[in-house]
C-alpha cells in the first residue's frame, strides 16, 4: 500500500465513446495562434514558429454526449472568452517524433473549448508574464468524450464552428490550421517528452468573444458531432 501524507488527487478520465473504459489525462497542452485569420485578429501575420502552453488536467470539465454542460462563470475577469478547437488526444508519445510518424501517436480526438479570461491575458502579455492566470484556471476547458480514431479516421480537413445563444460566431476549417496536428505533434515533442494520455488545444480559429451568465455555446467540428455548454 501507497503510504501519502495527504489525500491522493484523482486521475481525470474521460469517456470514450463506443466504449466502457476512460481515457485518462496526463498532461494537456494548447497551441496558441494557430488559424492564420485568428493570428489577425489578434495582431499577428504570417507562420511563425508555433508555441504552446498548458491547462492543468483538472481544469477540464468532462461535458456529456447529447446532453448540455455547463461550465461556472470564473472569479477576477469581466471578459471570458470561448476558443472552440479540436483536441486531439495521444495513445503514445516519445520525443522528436518524425512527421510522418505523428499520426500514429494520435488516439483520437475531441470537442473542446480552451476558455480564456482575454483581459488578465491581455494583461500578462503586456507585462511579460506567464499565462496561467488566463488560461489554467478552475473549470477552463470543457471538453466531449473522445472519439477513436479507428472509427472516425486521422481528421485533417472538415469544418470547425462555435455558436453562442443561436448565432454562428465561429467557422473556419481544420485544414486552415497553420501547423497541421501532425507538425504540432513532431514540434512539441522536440520539447517535451509526449506520453500515453496527453491532450493537444490545437488552437482557435477567429472569431473569439466574450460570454456572460446564461449564455448557450454549441460547438461543432465535421467527424465529432456537437455539444453543448452552458456558463452558470
Ligand atoms: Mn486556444
Amino acid at each position: 500500500m501507497s503510504n501519502y501524507a495527504v489525500e491522493v488527487p484523482s486521475i481525470v478520465g474521460l469517456p470514450i465513446v463506443g466504449s466502457d473504459q476512460l481515457f485518462p489525462v496526463r498532461r494537456v497542452y494548447c497551441v496558441g495562434r494557430n488559424y492564420a485569420e485568428h493570428a489577425k485578429e489578434m495582431g499577428f501575420t504570417g507562420r511563425e514558429d508555433p508555441f504552446f502552453f498548458c491547462k492543468p488536467a483538472d481544469a477540464l470539465v468532462a461535458i456529456p454526449a447529447g446532453k448540455p454542460g455547463q461550465i461556472r462563470y470564473p472569479s477576477k475577469t469581466a471578459n471570458l472568452h470561448y476558443e472552440m478547437e479540436l483536441v486531439v488526444a495521444l495513445g503514445s508519445g516519445g520525443v522528436n517524433i518524425p512527421v510522418e510518424q505523428a499520426n500514429d501517436c494520435v488516439f483520437g480526438y475531441a470537442l473542446g473549448l480552451d476558455m480564456t479570461r482575454r483581459d488578465l491575458q491581455n494583461e500578462c502579455k503586456k507585462q511579460g508574464r506567464p499565462w496561467e492566470i488566463g488560461k489554467g484556471f478552475d473549470e477552463s476547458g470543457p471538453i466531449g468524450p473522445i472519439h477513436p480514431r479507428a472509427l472516425t479516421g486521422t481528421l485533417s480537413q472538415g469544418s470547425i464552428t462555435l455558436s453562442v445563444n443561436g448565432t454562428q460566431k465561429q467557422t473556419s476549417d481544420l485544414s486552415q490550421m497553420i501547423w497541421n496536428i501532425p507538425e504540432s505533434i513532431a514540434y512539441l515533442s522536440g520539447l517535451f517528452e509526449l506520453k500515453a494520455g496527453d491532450l493537444i488545444f490545437s488552437g482557435t480559429p477567429e472569431g473569439v468573444g466574450a460570454v456572460v451568465k446564461g449564455d448557450k455555446m454549441i460547438g461543432h467540428v465535421a467527424g465529432l458531432g456537437e455539444f453543448e455548454v452552458h456558463v452558470v
